[in-house]
């Protein structure tokens, strides 16, 4: 049993882990930290997945770091280029060496008498436990599991004689040259497996049991590529950023507030792609609102143009059963399959699967409430990374990480050892994740919740959450400043 101690103890070495890793050592450059990385290796989401064609679906001027600028022309970026980014990072900053892989965290306790954190982590590669203490527990674990993706039951799916793929573990030998592929699912994923197999495939049939909003961007940014001609790497990088959270916040209100308008756009833009007669309301034309669920992006409108060339089709319907060469669906159809991939989502999870104590008592994540989206109530000396649900999961992880070096500078300013969230005197709580897509429905109440106001209500907002979290105060209703050997402050009780 190895023993360590340090200041701040990151849980990850994915973007948000890394990116954390960098705040700290600038924003608190006297703290000793370690990452804990379950895997071998670094970019998490970008070094696991390897399906073809991966890819943002966000803009890399918003996903990339704020203190690093994404100097790649490609706006929306293939997966190779952001875990080279990331990887890039943590080489550049001197993360790498602080980084212990194989270490999969399994359990956290806190203690207030010492006001540290025993962190017991488990080694896949040698079976080895190990613990270690530290002052702060920052969790940067991502949100899904990493071991398996979710798959529906299908039935008769025993039957099928073909190959069966999830895009969480993509097979290096899967060859789909010329072959017959059905892709199940109408997210992020799918839309991006289509269009990149049919170039090599005989042909591919995206089969969804409904539609989702399915937007083209252009895969190059012309304005940024015209700044970075003028301006240094740093500054067009800055304006680029910017000019993208505004045309996001604007997007996301314009959604919220004008859904009807909203849609006419999507369908009228879609329309113009796809051939004429085309049966857009059965397949482009969702019975949600635009932003219920995450809106799906395809670079330079590769989808449709997949659709329009024939190599690749979209049928709406639901699975009857599998059959021996392919699916049956409800309508009498059959789809033949030599390939079937079930781009059917992510199991949420959280905090990376471990669990947490706080002076012997353990921890029950759906009975706390998240503080700033970033710290739970009556936890003390923690945070966790979860990014935006409606821009990129940078804008809000490098946030956090400031808030995180804010906060240990105030306790060292202040002679106080100890930040622990307050729940709110409400009872009025909502789940903190408020998009309804199927994975996230799954799972929610086993999360933190949200409160009805600030600072326990998530705005899903980077310019009201920089002025909360990089110039907000500190010490403020929701939170109690203490010296180690306190006990954990009490929430008051809630007035429903
Ligand atoms: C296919 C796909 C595409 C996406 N595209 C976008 C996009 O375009 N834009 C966007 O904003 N977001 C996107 N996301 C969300 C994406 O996950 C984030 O952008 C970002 O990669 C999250 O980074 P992270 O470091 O927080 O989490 P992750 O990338 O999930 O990394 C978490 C790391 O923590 C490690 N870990 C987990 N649990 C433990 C543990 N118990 N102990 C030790 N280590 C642990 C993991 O091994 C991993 O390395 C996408 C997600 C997926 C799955």
């Amino acid at each position: 049993m190895a023993s360590d101690h340090v200041d701040v103890l990151i849980v990850g070495a994915g973007l948000s882990g890394v990116g954390a890793a960098v705040h700290l050592q600038r924003e608190c450059p006297g703290k000793t930290y370690a990452v804990l990385e379950a895997r071998g290796a670094i970019g998490g989401t970008w070094d696991l997945f390897r399906y073809p064609g991966i890819r943002s679906d966000s803009d890399m001027y918003t996903l990339g770091y704020s203190f690093k600028p994404w100097t790649n022309p490609k706006a929306i970026a293939d997966g190779d280029a952001i875990r080279e980014y990331v990887r890039e990072t943590a080489r550049e900053y001197g993360v790498e060496e602080h980084i212990r892989f194989h270490h999969r965290v399994v359990r956290a306790e806190w203690d207030s008498a010492t006001a540290r954190w025993t962190v017991h982590a488990h080694r896949d590669d040698t079976g080895e436990d190990i613990v270690l203490t530290c002052a702060f527990l920052f969790t940067c674990s991502g949100y899904y599991r990493y071991d398996e993706g979710y798959t529906p039951e299908f039935p008769g799916v025993q039957r099928y004689a073909g190959r069966l793929v999830h895009p969480q573990h993509w097979p290096e030998d899967l060859d789909y040259a010329g072959k017959r592929v059905v892709v199940i699912g109408s997210g992020a994923t799918a839309v991006t497996l289509v269009p990149a197999m049919a170039e090599r495939a005989g042909h591919v049939t995206m089969l969804q049991r409904s539609p989702t909003y399915v937007i083209s961007l252009p895969s190059r940014d012309a304005i940024a590529d015209a700044l970075r001609r003028r301006l240094p790497a740093k500054a067009a990088y800055a304006v680029v950023r910017w000019k993208n959270v505004a045309l996001g916040v604007a997007n996301f209100q314009l959604s919220r507030r004008a859904p009807g308008l909203v849609k006419k756009f999507l369908r009228r833009a879609a329309k113009g792609q796809l051939p004429v007669g085309y049966d857009l309301d059965r397949h482009f034309s969702p019975r949600y609102n635009p932003w219920d669920q995450r809106l799906c992006v395809v670079p330079d409108g590769d989808l449709f143009r997949a659709v329009s060339e024939g190599r690749a089709a979209v049928v709406t319907d639901t699975i009857d059963t599998f059959t021996e060469h392919g699916i049956r669906l409800t309508s009498g159809t059959e789809l033949p399959a030599d390939i079937v991939v079930t781009a059917t989502g992510l199991n949420l999870l959280a905090l990376g699967g471990m669990t947490v104590a706080v002076d012997g008592a353990e921890v029950d994540l759906a009975s706390t409430v998240a503080y700033k989206g970033m710290m739970l109530s009556g936890v003390p000396n923690f945070a966790m990374t979860i990014g935006y649900t409606n821009a990129s999961w940078t804008l809000k992880a490098d946030l956090v990480a400031t808030y995180v070096c804010r906060l240990l500078r105030h306790l060292d300013a202040t002679g106080q050892q100890v930040v622990t969230p307050l729940a709110p005197d409400t009872g009025d709580l909502e789940p903190i994740i408020d998009l309804k897509s199927g994975y996230v429905l799954r799972a929610v109440h086993q999360l933190p919740k949200q409160g009805p106001k600030s600072p326990w209500r998530l705005r899903q907002n980077y310019p009201r959450d920089v002025l909360m979290m990089r110039h907000g105060r500190l010490a403020d209703e929701g939170v109690r400043f203490s010296r180690a050997g306190a006990p954990v402050p009490e929430s008051p009780a809630p007035v429903a």
